[in-house]
């Protein structure tokens, strides 16, 4: 699995339609300073549902959203889709592309969709588990993440190596699984108890 392409509007700086292709492999972004680099890595951690606004270089949640210049106005939403190639069926859906798109407005309104369907941000968590590509995935590195991971504790060092290896997608399902087993246990508990004032 690898990122194909993204498409941008109205995110930062990118107000117009931009669609970028990327090749398989290594790949480099170069550009004058102050011409968008930085916010195409932003866009890709939002779309994968970056919910903190610092980490994406804005103080508030409409800082993502194209805010105009002298000649453009400023827009009302913005949205962002990420194109993966799943031709090694990472993913165990039928589709050989997976689309991820989050589009949002002004309002603080954030809506999700997994090949063109709404979905919620825990439906894409859940789909890219194991593939390195969610927001707490190795697959983005920022500037001061190396430092960060190599002064990391053992338990967070340990959370990136189960990422690599596939182990996340099981731990995830026995955490959803305890949740729901106590969740049930409660309910039986309260039906028992119901039950005993009845008779
Ligand atoms: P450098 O090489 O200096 O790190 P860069 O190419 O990574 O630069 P970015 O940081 O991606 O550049 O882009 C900065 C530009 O994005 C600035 O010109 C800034 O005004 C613009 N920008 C950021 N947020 C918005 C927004 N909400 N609306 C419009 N423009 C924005």
């Amino acid at each position: 699995m690898y990122l194909k392409g993204i498409e941008i509007k109205g995110f930062k700086s990118f107000l117009d339609k931009t669609s970028i292709t990327f090749p398989k492999g290594m790949i480099s972004i170069v550009g004058p300073n102050g011409s968008g680099k930085s916010n195409i890595l932003d866009a890709i951690r939002w779309v994968l549902g970056e919910q903190s606004i610092k980490s994406l270089r804005g103080d508030k949640l409409e800082d993502v959203i194209f805010s105009g210049t002298q000649t453009r106005n400023a827009l009302g939403y913005c949205e962002v889709t990420l194109i993966l190639d799943n031709e090694d069926k990472k993913v165990d859906i039928d589709y050989t592309e997976l689309s991820i798109k989050r589009k949002a407005y002004r309002s603080g309104e954030s809506q999700f969709f997994i090949n063109g369907k709404k979905c919620r941000l825990k439906d894409i968590k859940e789909i890219l588990l194991d593939t390195g590509i969610g927001k707490e995935g190795y697959s983005i590195i920022s500037q001061g993440r190396v430092d960060e991971i190599i002064n990391s504790t053992g338990n967070q060092k340990r959370a990136l190596l189960e990422e690599a290896s596939g182990i996340t997608k099981y731990r995830y399902k026995k955490e959803e699984g305890e949740k729901n087993l106590a969740s049930a246990t409660e309910n039986l508990e309260r039906i028992n108890d119901i039950f005993i004032e009845i008779e």
